[in-house]
């Protein structure tokens, strides 16, 4: 709060007199709007995260819960994930009005006028914003230049992996001289970097496939013998919340896999444990796992 505001007054801006724009519902992105925006502001974000923000109630965490149990997370350790887990903490207001913005709306303000552009993937309703006579790309947490953005299933019915990688290519093509992420550094140029993006989720799917080969197991431990870049010397070390992340992507790329025909999963003991199929047939239908 503090930085933004001091940000705010550097640029001579009164957030009581601001409109505001998420690019998407995650909570570092959209935390302190409910606190900042004054009475008539306008909030505009992606429609299917307006929606996620308005129902994260009490019910949705606990069927979050209640699939991870279904999919290896250990009781425990899923309660200290969630309870420090930043969407419980810091999400905005449930009651906030959102206006929503879809592909081709722009927004214009003075010299600017920027185009939203729909990138579904690390989040549902996730936009960008595209200034063409500018050449500026506000990414959010679409494409990130020092560190991945996070791809996790989180228990709805999607494919999110699928989604993100359709949307790369959607702003692939861009003419960008500014491309400004959520987070970390400023880049020149996009393109590079989505490249970069592609190859480390088809390296993702392959170490999942030669995890898999050992045999059946559910994404926990799948999650717990995939590559991660984090400051913990193992998995065990790892807090909570980051394993409740970790799992998520791990999830992510078994939806992927499962819908390419190349991993089936079934129920064993009521969890759920995934296997590579030998052929498409063999995969079976993924189920809503709430
Ligand atoms: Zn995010």
């Amino acid at each position: 709060m503090t930085a933004l505001v001091s940000g705010l007054e550097e640029c001579g801006v009164d957030p009581k007199e601001a409109d505001f724009l998420i690019t998407h519902m995650h909570a570092d992105h959209s935390g302190l709007v409910s606190t900042l925006a004054g009475e008539g502001a306008r909030i505009y974000s992606g429609r299917a995260d307006a929606e996620i923000i308005r129902s994260s109630t009490f019910e949705h965490w606990e069927k979050l819960i209640d699939s991870a149990r279904k999919c290896g997370f250990p009781r425990e350790e899923l309660e200290k994930a969630i309870g420090s887990h930043p969407g419980r903490r810091y999400s905005p207001n449930t009651s906030l009005s959102f206006r929503p913005l879809k592909d081709g709306d722009t927004i214009s303000i003075g010299d600017f006028s920027f185009g939203c552009i729909e990138t579904p993937g690390h989040t549902p309703g996730h936009i960008c914003l595209y200034e063409p006579s500018k050449k500026i790309l506000i990414c959010g947490d679409h494409i990130l230049f020092d560190i991945t953005p996070n791809i996790t299933l989180s228990f709805e019915d999607w494919n999110p992996l699928k989604e993100y990688l359709t949307s790369l290519d959607k702003v692939y093509g861009l003419d960008v001289e500014f491309a400004l992420p959520g987070h970390r550094n400023i880049f020149k140029n996009q393109k590079e970097r989505i490249r970069e993006l592609k190859q480390h989720h088809q390296a993702r799917l392959e170490e999942v496939i030669s995890i898999l080969g050992k045999g059946r197991q559910n994404a926990f431990q799948v999650a717990s013998q995939m590559t991660w870049d984090i400051g913990y010397k193992s998995w065990d070390s790892f807090p909570s919340a980051q394993k409740l992340f970790a799992f998520g992507e791990a999830l992510a790329h078994l939806k992927y896999l499962e819908e390419a025909g190349e991993v089936g999963w079934g129920i064993e003991k009521e969890e759920i444990m995934f296997f590579v199929t030998a052929n498409k047939k063999e995969a079976r239908k993924w189920q809503t796992l709430t």
